[in-house]
Protein backbone atom coordinates (compact mmCIF):
# COMPACT_ATOMS: atom_id res chain seq x y z
CA UNK A 1 0.00 0.00 0.00
CA UNK A 2 1.28 3.46 -0.69
CA UNK A 3 1.56 6.03 2.08
CA UNK A 4 -1.63 7.26 3.34
CA UNK A 5 -1.75 11.31 2.16
CA UNK A 6 -3.83 13.20 4.08
CA UNK A 7 -7.56 12.73 3.51
CA UNK A 8 -10.11 14.94 2.11
CA UNK A 9 -12.72 15.74 4.44
CA UNK A 10 -16.43 13.59 3.61
CA UNK A 11 -13.31 10.91 3.10
CA UNK A 12 -14.87 7.37 4.73
CA UNK A 13 -12.96 5.66 7.70
CA UNK A 14 -13.60 2.01 7.83
CA UNK A 15 -13.62 0.61 11.38
CA UNK A 16 -13.15 -2.84 12.56
CA UNK A 17 -14.90 -3.24 15.68
CA UNK A 18 -18.25 -1.51 16.80
CA UNK A 19 -17.76 -1.44 20.63
CA UNK A 20 -17.68 1.94 22.46
CA UNK A 21 -14.45 2.71 21.15
CA UNK A 22 -15.99 2.32 17.94
CA UNK A 23 -18.82 4.52 18.90
CA UNK A 24 -16.32 7.09 20.14
CA UNK A 25 -14.26 6.89 17.07
CA UNK A 26 -17.25 7.44 15.14
CA UNK A 27 -18.40 10.75 16.87
CA UNK A 28 -14.87 12.34 16.59
CA UNK A 29 -14.37 11.57 12.90
CA UNK A 30 -18.19 12.78 11.86
CA UNK A 31 -16.89 15.79 14.52
CA UNK A 32 -14.08 16.21 11.88
CA UNK A 33 -15.99 16.14 8.56
CA UNK A 34 -15.26 12.21 7.57
CA UNK A 35 -18.12 9.60 7.50
CA UNK A 36 -17.44 6.28 8.92
CA UNK A 37 -18.31 2.48 8.11
CA UNK A 38 -18.41 0.47 11.02
CA UNK A 39 -17.78 -3.74 10.15
CA UNK A 40 -19.00 -5.96 13.18
CA UNK A 41 -20.67 -9.38 13.28
CA UNK A 42 -22.97 -7.93 16.14
CA UNK A 43 -26.33 -6.54 14.56
CA UNK A 44 -26.89 -4.37 18.35
CA UNK A 45 -22.99 -2.74 18.09
CA UNK A 46 -23.14 0.52 19.84
CA UNK A 47 -21.12 1.92 17.42
CA UNK A 48 -24.08 1.53 14.62
CA UNK A 49 -25.96 4.17 16.59
CA UNK A 50 -23.83 6.64 15.53
CA UNK A 51 -22.06 5.38 11.76
CA UNK A 52 -23.41 6.62 8.14
CA UNK A 53 -22.74 3.14 6.87
CA UNK A 54 -22.32 -0.50 8.72
CA UNK A 55 -22.34 -3.94 7.87
CA UNK A 56 -23.18 -7.33 9.96
CA UNK A 57 -20.62 -9.79 8.66
CA UNK A 58 -18.38 -12.03 10.64
CA UNK A 59 -14.29 -11.29 10.07
CA UNK A 60 -13.49 -13.79 8.15
CA UNK A 61 -16.23 -13.56 5.87
CA UNK A 62 -13.53 -12.01 2.64
CA UNK A 63 -16.39 -11.27 0.18
CA UNK A 64 -18.06 -8.59 2.42
CA UNK A 65 -14.59 -7.90 3.86
CA UNK A 66 -13.33 -6.97 0.58
CA UNK A 67 -16.84 -5.47 0.06
CA UNK A 68 -16.12 -2.83 2.90
CA UNK A 69 -12.97 -2.05 1.98
CA UNK A 70 -13.43 -1.03 -1.38
CA UNK A 71 -16.16 1.08 0.04
CA UNK A 72 -13.38 2.84 2.43
CA UNK A 73 -10.75 5.36 2.47
CA UNK A 74 -8.84 4.07 4.86
CA UNK A 75 -9.45 1.46 7.74
CA UNK A 76 -8.68 1.09 11.80
CA UNK A 77 -9.73 -1.63 14.47
CA UNK A 78 -11.01 -0.48 17.85
CA UNK A 79 -10.29 -3.89 19.67
CA UNK A 80 -6.94 -6.61 19.58
CA UNK A 81 -8.61 -9.76 18.89
CA UNK A 82 -9.60 -8.77 15.69
CA UNK A 83 -7.92 -11.97 13.35
CA UNK A 84 -4.83 -11.19 11.96
CA UNK A 85 -6.10 -12.55 8.96
CA UNK A 86 -8.54 -9.87 8.42
CA UNK A 87 -5.95 -6.70 8.64
CA UNK A 88 -3.54 -8.66 6.56
CA UNK A 89 -6.72 -8.95 4.07
CA UNK A 90 -7.54 -5.91 4.39
CA UNK A 91 -4.21 -4.11 3.79
CA UNK A 92 -3.92 -5.28 0.51
CA UNK A 93 -6.83 -3.40 -0.66
CA UNK A 94 -6.50 -0.02 1.87
CA UNK A 95 -3.90 1.59 4.18
CA UNK A 96 -4.73 -0.35 7.57
CA UNK A 97 -3.67 1.75 11.28
CA UNK A 98 -1.93 0.60 13.47
CA UNK A 99 -0.17 -1.55 11.34
CA UNK A 100 -0.14 -5.19 11.30
CA UNK A 101 3.18 -5.48 13.03
CA UNK A 102 1.80 -4.23 15.77
CA UNK A 103 -1.37 -5.99 16.30
CA UNK A 104 0.46 -9.25 15.72
CA UNK A 105 2.78 -7.99 18.44
CA UNK A 106 -0.05 -6.93 20.83
CA UNK A 107 -2.24 -10.67 20.43
CA UNK A 108 -0.31 -12.35 22.31
CA UNK A 109 1.42 -11.47 25.56
CA UNK A 110 4.16 -14.28 25.19
CA UNK A 111 5.65 -11.91 21.90
CA UNK A 112 4.16 -8.58 23.27
CA UNK A 113 6.78 -9.63 26.03
CA UNK A 114 9.45 -10.95 23.98
CA UNK A 115 9.25 -7.84 21.73
CA UNK A 116 9.79 -5.53 25.31
CA UNK A 117 12.53 -7.08 26.68
CA UNK A 118 14.16 -7.22 23.10
CA UNK A 119 13.71 -3.28 23.15
CA UNK A 120 14.95 -3.34 26.30
CA UNK A 121 12.13 -2.55 28.48
CA UNK A 122 11.22 -4.68 31.60
CA UNK A 123 8.33 -6.10 32.30
CA UNK A 124 7.05 -8.68 34.89
CA UNK A 125 9.41 -11.80 35.11
CA UNK A 126 7.65 -14.56 33.27
CA UNK A 127 7.87 -18.00 31.82
CA UNK A 128 5.59 -19.44 29.25
CA UNK A 129 4.39 -23.02 28.68
CA UNK A 130 1.71 -25.32 26.79
CA UNK A 131 1.66 -28.25 29.10
CA UNK A 132 0.81 -28.97 32.48
CA UNK A 133 4.34 -30.07 32.92
CA UNK A 134 5.46 -26.90 31.71
CA UNK A 135 3.49 -24.69 33.80
CA UNK A 136 4.76 -26.72 37.24
CA UNK A 137 8.30 -25.94 35.73
CA UNK A 138 7.47 -22.76 34.80
CA UNK A 139 6.45 -21.99 38.71
CA UNK A 140 9.30 -23.92 40.40
CA UNK A 141 11.43 -21.52 38.13
CA UNK A 142 9.74 -18.26 39.69
CA UNK A 143 8.32 -19.36 42.98
CA UNK A 144 5.14 -18.17 44.09
CA UNK A 145 3.32 -15.96 44.49
CA UNK A 146 2.26 -16.24 39.89
CA UNK A 147 0.23 -15.03 38.03
CA UNK A 148 -1.55 -17.66 35.01
CA UNK A 149 -2.32 -15.83 32.08
CA UNK A 150 -3.68 -17.21 28.65
CA UNK A 151 -1.44 -16.11 25.81
CA UNK A 152 -3.91 -15.09 24.11
CA UNK A 153 -7.65 -13.34 23.95
CA UNK A 154 -7.37 -12.45 27.36
CA UNK A 155 -9.24 -9.07 29.01
CA UNK A 156 -10.43 -7.32 31.59
CA UNK A 157 -8.59 -9.94 33.69
CA UNK A 158 -10.80 -12.83 31.88
CA UNK A 159 -8.25 -15.62 31.71
CA UNK A 160 -6.15 -15.03 34.56
CA UNK A 161 -5.61 -16.61 37.64
CA UNK A 162 -3.39 -16.06 40.89
CA UNK A 163 -1.58 -18.64 42.53
CA UNK A 164 0.09 -18.01 46.02
CA UNK A 165 -0.17 -21.05 48.15
CA UNK A 166 1.51 -24.55 46.96
CA UNK A 167 -1.37 -26.25 47.72
CA UNK A 168 -3.45 -24.73 44.64
CA UNK A 169 -0.96 -25.04 42.10
CA UNK A 170 -2.46 -28.64 41.32
CA UNK A 171 -6.03 -27.85 40.79
CA UNK A 172 -5.12 -24.25 38.98
CA UNK A 173 -2.59 -25.44 36.56
CA UNK A 174 -4.68 -28.04 35.32
CA UNK A 175 -7.25 -25.55 34.42
CA UNK A 176 -4.79 -24.56 31.88
CA UNK A 177 -3.55 -27.34 30.09
CA UNK A 178 -3.05 -27.71 26.47
CA UNK A 179 -3.32 -23.91 25.96
CA UNK A 180 -0.48 -21.55 25.40
CA UNK A 181 0.18 -19.88 29.07
CA UNK A 182 2.59 -17.24 30.45
CA UNK A 183 3.31 -17.23 34.04
CA UNK A 184 4.39 -14.41 35.36
CA UNK A 185 5.69 -13.42 38.47
CA UNK A 186 2.85 -11.36 40.53
CA UNK A 187 3.88 -8.08 41.39
CA UNK A 188 3.34 -6.22 44.51
CA UNK A 189 2.83 -2.36 42.74
CA UNK A 190 2.62 0.79 44.99
CA UNK A 191 0.02 1.70 41.88
CA UNK A 192 -1.01 1.19 38.43
CA UNK A 193 -0.22 3.94 35.27
CA UNK A 194 -1.08 4.30 32.04
CA UNK A 195 0.15 6.73 29.16
CA UNK A 196 -1.97 6.98 25.96
CA UNK A 197 0.27 7.89 23.24
CA UNK A 198 -0.38 8.79 19.94
CA UNK A 199 2.08 8.92 16.56
CA UNK A 200 1.33 10.78 12.85
CA UNK A 201 2.65 9.68 10.05
CA UNK A 202 5.43 11.30 9.70
CA UNK A 203 6.66 10.14 13.23
CA UNK A 204 6.09 13.12 15.36
CA UNK A 205 4.80 11.76 19.09
CA UNK A 206 2.53 13.01 21.28
CA UNK A 207 1.67 12.08 25.14
CA UNK A 208 -1.28 13.10 27.33
CA UNK A 209 -0.24 12.97 30.74
CA UNK A 210 -0.17 9.76 33.22
CA UNK A 211 -2.99 8.49 34.18
CA UNK A 212 -2.94 6.53 37.59
CA UNK A 213 -5.58 3.26 37.42
CA UNK A 214 -7.68 0.97 39.88
CA UNK A 215 -8.30 -2.20 38.88
CA UNK A 216 -11.13 -4.39 40.84
CA UNK A 217 -10.87 -8.14 39.63
CA UNK A 218 -8.64 -6.90 36.43
CA UNK A 219 -11.33 -4.56 35.13
CA UNK A 220 -10.15 -1.06 35.16
CA UNK A 221 -12.84 1.15 37.43
CA UNK A 222 -11.17 4.31 37.94
CA UNK A 223 -8.73 6.60 36.02
CA UNK A 224 -7.22 10.03 37.76
CA UNK A 225 -5.11 12.65 36.50
CA UNK A 226 -2.84 14.08 37.68
CA UNK A 227 -1.76 10.37 39.03
CA UNK A 228 0.01 10.26 42.48
CA UNK A 229 3.69 10.12 41.16
CA UNK A 230 6.86 12.24 40.60
CA UNK A 231 8.49 13.92 37.89
CA UNK A 232 11.02 11.24 37.69
CA UNK A 233 8.43 8.49 37.30
CA UNK A 234 6.38 9.99 34.16
CA UNK A 235 9.06 11.05 32.21
CA UNK A 236 10.16 7.80 32.88
CA UNK A 237 6.88 6.44 31.47
CA UNK A 238 6.98 8.90 28.25
CA UNK A 239 10.01 8.32 27.05
CA UNK A 240 9.52 4.12 27.42
CA UNK A 241 6.08 4.50 25.54
CA UNK A 242 7.90 7.11 23.45
CA UNK A 243 10.26 3.96 22.43
CA UNK A 244 7.67 1.48 22.02
CA UNK A 245 5.95 3.19 19.33
CA UNK A 246 8.78 4.37 17.25
CA UNK A 247 9.91 0.57 17.22
CA UNK A 248 7.07 -0.65 16.29
CA UNK A 249 6.59 2.32 13.78
CA UNK A 250 3.26 3.02 15.10
CA UNK A 251 0.20 4.91 13.73
CA UNK A 252 -2.77 6.04 15.85
CA UNK A 253 -3.04 6.16 19.19
CA UNK A 254 -1.77 3.22 21.48
CA UNK A 255 -3.00 2.64 25.36
CA UNK A 256 0.32 1.33 27.48
CA UNK A 257 -0.48 0.31 31.22
CA UNK A 258 2.33 -0.09 34.02
CA UNK A 259 2.90 -1.11 37.67
CA UNK A 260 4.79 1.34 39.28
CA UNK A 261 6.67 -0.48 42.21
CA UNK A 262 7.46 0.32 45.50
CA UNK A 263 11.47 0.95 44.95
CA UNK A 264 9.15 2.94 41.81
CA UNK A 265 10.38 0.95 39.35
CA UNK A 266 8.44 1.02 35.75
CA UNK A 267 7.22 -2.22 34.48
CA UNK A 268 5.37 -2.17 31.46
CA UNK A 269 2.44 -4.61 31.51
CA UNK A 270 0.15 -4.77 28.51
CA UNK A 271 0.15 -2.35 25.33
CA UNK A 272 -3.31 -1.90 23.57
CA UNK A 273 -2.63 -1.23 19.80
CA UNK A 274 -6.18 1.46 20.07
CA UNK A 275 -7.26 3.94 22.12
CA UNK A 276 -7.70 2.81 25.71
CA UNK A 277 -10.34 2.86 28.34
CA UNK A 278 -7.68 4.69 30.57
CA UNK A 279 -7.83 7.62 28.17
CA UNK A 280 -11.30 8.42 28.34
CA UNK A 281 -10.54 11.33 30.91
CA UNK A 282 -8.82 13.06 27.72
CA UNK A 283 -12.23 13.70 26.46
CA UNK A 284 -12.82 16.17 29.77
CA UNK A 285 -9.51 17.13 30.40
CA UNK A 286 -7.54 17.93 27.26
CA UNK A 287 -8.54 20.07 23.85
CA UNK A 288 -7.83 17.29 22.11
CA UNK A 289 -9.25 13.94 22.97
CA UNK A 290 -7.86 10.58 22.23
CA UNK A 291 -10.92 9.68 20.01
CA UNK A 292 -10.25 12.86 17.94
CA UNK A 293 -6.09 12.45 17.97
CA UNK A 294 -6.58 8.94 16.37
CA UNK A 295 -8.55 10.40 13.69
CA UNK A 296 -6.59 12.87 13.12
CA UNK A 297 -3.35 10.74 13.04
CA UNK A 298 -4.99 8.43 10.44
CA UNK A 299 -6.48 10.73 8.16
CA UNK A 300 -2.87 12.61 7.58
CA UNK A 301 -3.92 15.65 10.00
CA UNK A 302 -1.80 17.37 12.79
CA UNK A 303 -1.96 15.96 15.90
CA UNK A 304 -2.76 17.29 19.12
CA UNK A 305 -0.22 18.80 22.22
CA UNK A 306 -1.80 16.58 24.34
CA UNK A 307 -1.83 19.06 26.90
CA UNK A 308 -4.15 18.74 30.11
CA UNK A 309 -6.14 21.54 31.27
CA UNK A 310 -8.02 19.74 34.02
CA UNK A 311 -7.91 17.53 36.59
CA UNK A 312 -10.35 14.37 35.69
CA UNK A 313 -11.32 11.63 37.61
CA UNK A 314 -13.17 9.22 35.05
CA UNK A 315 -15.26 6.50 36.45
CA UNK A 316 -16.59 3.48 34.58
CA UNK A 317 -20.38 1.97 34.67
CA UNK A 318 -20.20 -1.28 35.54
CA UNK A 319 -23.33 -3.82 35.14
CA UNK A 320 -26.06 -3.00 37.08
CA UNK A 321 -24.47 0.66 38.11
CA UNK A 322 -26.00 1.72 35.16
CA UNK A 323 -29.60 1.67 36.47
CA UNK A 324 -28.45 3.79 39.14
CA UNK A 325 -26.32 6.52 37.99
CA UNK A 326 -26.57 9.69 40.29
CA UNK A 327 -26.98 12.31 37.54
CA UNK A 328 -26.68 15.34 39.37
CA UNK A 329 -25.59 17.33 35.90
CA UNK A 330 -22.28 18.46 37.14
CA UNK A 331 -20.53 16.09 35.48
CA UNK A 332 -19.58 14.81 32.01
CA UNK A 333 -21.87 11.61 31.08
CA UNK A 334 -21.20 8.71 28.35
CA UNK A 335 -23.56 5.66 28.21
CA UNK A 336 -23.01 3.17 25.15
CA UNK A 337 -26.16 1.66 24.27
CA UNK A 338 -25.27 -1.72 25.09
CA UNK A 339 -28.59 -4.08 25.02
CA UNK A 340 -28.08 -6.00 28.15
CA UNK A 341 -26.44 -4.90 31.62
CA UNK A 342 -23.87 -8.31 31.91
CA UNK A 343 -22.09 -8.69 35.24
CA UNK A 344 -19.32 -6.14 35.54
CA UNK A 345 -19.68 -5.40 31.52
CA UNK A 346 -18.59 -1.47 30.60
CA UNK A 347 -21.43 0.08 30.57
CA UNK A 348 -20.71 3.67 30.29
CA UNK A 349 -18.53 6.34 32.23
CA UNK A 350 -18.41 9.41 33.94
CA UNK A 351 -15.56 12.00 33.77
CA UNK A 352 -15.68 14.16 36.88
CA UNK A 353 -13.43 17.46 36.80
CA UNK A 354 -11.51 17.90 40.44
P1 LIG B 1 -4.02 -7.61 32.28
O1 LIG B 1 -5.14 -8.37 31.70
O2 LIG B 1 -2.68 -8.22 32.05
O3 LIG B 1 -4.05 -6.16 31.89
O4 LIG B 1 -4.23 -7.61 33.86
C1 LIG B 1 -5.36 -6.99 34.46
C2 LIG B 1 -4.96 -6.52 35.84
O5 LIG B 1 -4.52 -7.63 36.65
C3 LIG B 1 -3.81 -5.53 35.87
O6 LIG B 1 -4.23 -4.23 35.59
C4 LIG B 1 -3.34 -5.71 37.32
O7 LIG B 1 -4.19 -5.06 38.23
C5 LIG B 1 -3.46 -7.21 37.51
N1 LIG B 1 -2.19 -7.88 37.11
C6 LIG B 1 -1.87 -8.36 35.90
N2 LIG B 1 -0.63 -8.88 35.87
C7 LIG B 1 -0.13 -8.74 37.11
C8 LIG B 1 1.12 -9.07 37.73
N3 LIG B 1 2.10 -9.70 37.09
N4 LIG B 1 1.28 -8.74 39.05
C9 LIG B 1 0.28 -8.13 39.74
N5 LIG B 1 -0.91 -7.79 39.22
C10 LIG B 1 -1.13 -8.08 37.91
Amino acid sequence: MNKQKKLPIGSIIGILGGGQLGKMLSQSASQLGFKTHIYDPDFNAPAKQVTNISSTFEYDDIKNLEDFANKVDVITYEFENIPLETINFCQKIKNVYPNSKSLEICQDRMTEKKFLNNIGVETATFETASTYEGIIKGIEKLGLPVLIKTSRFGYDGKGQKVIRQKEEIEKIASEFTNISVIIEKLIDFELEISIIICRDMNGKISTYDPAENIHQNGILVESKVPANINFTTSSDAIFIASKIIKNLEYTGVMGIEFFVTKTKKILVNEMAPRVHNSGHWTQSGCIINQFEQHIRAITGRSIGDGKRHSNVLMKNILGDQIFDIKDDGEHSMNIYGKEKAKYNRKMGHINIIE
